[in-house]
């Protein structure tokens, strides 16, 4: 789950890190009321899950309560990368003398928190990235005793020579890690980390994911969630207690079981196509379920064709025909449905399907190559 930069530095604050502070707007009036605590100059940010605001014009500074009503007028409603912005955070600007780049997520290769750190932070990251990949640096953090000391300190003196700069950053990595680890965070970033001319180090940005999987343990956090914010076929997914997560290719797959899902996804590459998506309907899929799963399926206007990989277990296969059947009453679907259906239940699984005029494969082969040759590409 993302959660916006007011959130995510809610919890920096929580931790101890300095961050200035602000409030949120969602019109132009509220913006200028908030500004008015402040000193100006103040920053009026879009508060979107997405980076990039700022080439994007979605981070303005104001001078005066008429630059703040414009700036908020003028990011209110825009979109960032397809987010429609609808609140802004109003924070007092600060002086900046550097920008450096302050992160930690997971590492999959090594399975443990890598914190990353760079002291040319700010918006062209990723250009550094590109064009000087040595300034970036890693380290991964052994979970199990945790982040020591003394390496915090060799990250924050490649981030600073001076001794109380480095000591500043010294806490304000150990305090992210803290607040990596104990909200269950999947990623946190901070960029930029800035030094000011009076010589002390602040986060100015603040991104972060929560691991869905940690979130029951955190009911706090839980009401960070922004449904308007997320896209709506991942709310309708977790409503109906579907796993899912969208891909870029056009072959939209509903199967029953997590490895079976990856599987299923690995033939369809192999078979030259591109699946759309992961989507595990789950164990006992009642036909409500699968419903919801082809509701979601054909809301991505992607998707070229459905298939449908079911090996009956626990799940029965006539549920599964029954929501498709339930399904196509309910919606309108344009595309070609190619159904694998074998296992528990097999047999009335199939009657259900031809009294419905469809049909179905029972090899996972023959279902996943034909299903890839109803693409366009
Ligand atoms: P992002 O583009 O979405 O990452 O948004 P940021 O919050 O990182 O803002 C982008 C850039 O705007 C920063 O790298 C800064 O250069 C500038 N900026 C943001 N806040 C301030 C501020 O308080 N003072 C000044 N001088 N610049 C700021
Ligand atoms: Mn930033």
């Amino acid at each position: 789950m993302d959660i916006h930069e007011y959130q995510a530095k809610e919890i920096l604050r929580e931790n101890g890190i300095p961050v200035p502070p602000g409030e949120i707007a969602k019109n132009s009036d509220q913006a200028v009321a908030i500004a008015k605590n402040y000193e100006f100059t103040v920053v009026v940010k879009a508060q979107v899950h997405s980076g990039g605001r700022g080439k994007a014009g979605g981070v303005k500074l104001a001078k005066t309560q008429d630059d703040v009503r414009k700036a908020a007028d003028d990011i209110l409603g825009m979109f960032i990368s397809g987010h429609k912005v609808n609140e802004v955070l109003v924070t007092p600007a600060e002086d900046i003398d550097t920008e450096a780049y302050l992160g930690i997520l997971i590492d999959r290769e090594t399975q443990s928190p890598v914190i990353v750190v760079c002291a040319e932070g700010g918006i062209d990251i990723e250009e550094v990235a590109v064009n000087n990949p040595n300034s970036i640096h890693k380290l991964s953090i052994d979970p199990r005793y945790g982040l020591f000391r003394h390496q915090a300190y060799g990250l924050a003196r490649i981030l600073y020579q001076e001794k109380d700069l480095v000591k500043q950053a010294v806490s304000i990595i150990e305090q992210l890690y803290q607040a990596f680890i104990s909200s269950g965070a999947s990623m946190v970033e901070i960029n930029p980390l800035i030094s000011t001319p009076t010589g002390d180090v602040k986060a100015i940005d603040a991104k972060m994911s929560i691991d869905d999987s940690e979130l029951f343990k955190h009911p706090k956090l839980q009401s960070y969630r922004d449904v308007q914010a997320e896209p709506r076929a991942e709310t309708m997914a977790r409503e109906a207690g579907l796993s899912y997560v969208k891909l870029d290719g056009n072959v939209g797959c509903c199967v029953n079981g997590a490895g079976l899902a990856m599987a299923t996804m690995d033939l369809v590459k192999y078979y030259g196509g591109d699946p759309a998506n992961f989507l595990d309907i789950g164990g006992s899929s009642n036909p409500q379920k699968v419903v919801a799963a082809l509701k979601i399926i054909t809301s991505d206007p992607n998707v070229e064709v459905i298939l449908f990989n079911i090996f009956g277990g626990i799940t029965r296969c006539d549920d599964v025909a029954k929501g498709i059947v339930d399904a196509l009453k309910e919606i309108e679907i344009k595309s070609p449905i190619i159904i694998r259906l074998t296992g528990t239940n097999e047999a009335e699984g199939l009657e259900i399907l031809s009294s419905a005029g469809l049909s179905a494969f029972t090899s996972m082969d023959d279902v996943v190559e034909q299903a890839v040759s109803e693409t366009t590409k």
